[in-house]
């Protein structure tokens, strides 16, 4: 963890690889942490044809393309989920899995969080509730913990909390789930039945950008920038779906150049 990237974006879709492409031409250095690219809405879109400079193509046609020009940017790439955005004095810590990288600036293009919250899970995040088995687990060795997701990193995570010498339940991704306590979480709640736990692990393809960065603001669901691309976070920047309506390529791919053009500016005064 000893490289400090100019900028670190976190997602691997349409603005992602826009903003990607500038960067690079501006000559900065690129982490980009991004789940599979076959996982996105777009993958699943039947064709295109709005967007200019290309023939219609079906949604799984053009998240390739994206995909390879984004991997051909040089940025270096990071399959997983991002975690956490830690502001620090004059950089971040960005944590994804159990792995965490710096940087001088972010640039979030998470998309839009289709799964909700379930009740309890932002209330008790850090205080029972975990994203990440292989950074909180140790926490819960010896004790009774619920793995609630589906996927191999679900199973991962179960397997590797079984190793450790957690007691494990297992519990599938769909269902109404309610997690429940007093000054941490004790209980899941599923299909009515409550469960008692020390902790609950909470495995989804994304997490929600109100969980990812602390101090963003919000307006219409949307992450709230101004004309530059530039939230309520100095050195973080936002584009494409995740900063609201319309929910369309060609503008997350033109909010994507305007935040990496911002996030020069914004390294460039620094330095
Ligand atoms: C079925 C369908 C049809 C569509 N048809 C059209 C159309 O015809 N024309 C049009 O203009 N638009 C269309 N859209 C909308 C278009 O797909 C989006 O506007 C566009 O993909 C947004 O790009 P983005 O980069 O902001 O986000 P996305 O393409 O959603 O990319 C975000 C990526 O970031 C990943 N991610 C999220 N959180 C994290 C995290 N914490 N760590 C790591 N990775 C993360 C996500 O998994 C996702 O892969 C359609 C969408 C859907 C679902």
């Amino acid at each position: 963890m000893d490289q400090i990237y100019d900028v670190f974006i976190i997602g691997g879709g349409a603005a992602a690889t826009s903003a990607a492409m500038t960067l690079k031409n501006r000559g900065k250095t690129v982490a980009v942490a991004a789940n599979r690219y076959e996982t996105s809405g777009l993958y699943k879109a039947e064709k295109i044809t709005n967007y200019p400079g290309l023939p219609p193509m079906s949604g799984a046609e053009m998240s390739e393309l994206f995909h390879r020009q984004l991997t051909e940017t040089g940025a270096v790439m990071i399959e997983g989920r991002a975690l956490s955005v830690l502001p620090m004095d004059d950089s971040f810590g960005i944590a994804v899995g159990s792995d965490y990288y710096m940087a001088k600036s972010v640039i979030i293009t998470a998309g839009i969080t289709r799964e909700k919250l379930y009740p309890g899970e932002s209330e008790f995040l850090g205080r029972g509730v975990s994203y990440c088995a292989t950074c909180d687990g140790m926490l819960y060795r010896g004790k009774t913990v619920a793995v609630v997701g589906g996927g191999e990193e679900a199973v991962h995570d179960a397997d590797f909390l079984e190793g450790i010498g957690c007691s494990v339940l297992r519990f599938p991704k769909n269902g109404r789930y309610e997690i429940t306590g007093n000054e941490k979480a004790e209980k899941l709640v599923f299909a009515g039945e409550e469960h008692t736990v020390d902790g609950v692990f909470i495995i989804k393809d994304t997490v929600s950008v109100t969980q990812l960065v602390p101090g963003l603001t919000y307006e219409n669901g949307g992450i709230l920038v101004d004309r530059h691309m530039a939230t309520a976070v100095p050195g973080v920047f936002a584009a494409g779906d995740c900063t609201g309506k319309p929910l369309q390529l060609a503008k997350a791919v033109g909010e994507g150049n305007i935040a990496a053009l911002s996030a020069c500016d914004y390294i460039d005064r620094k330095n």
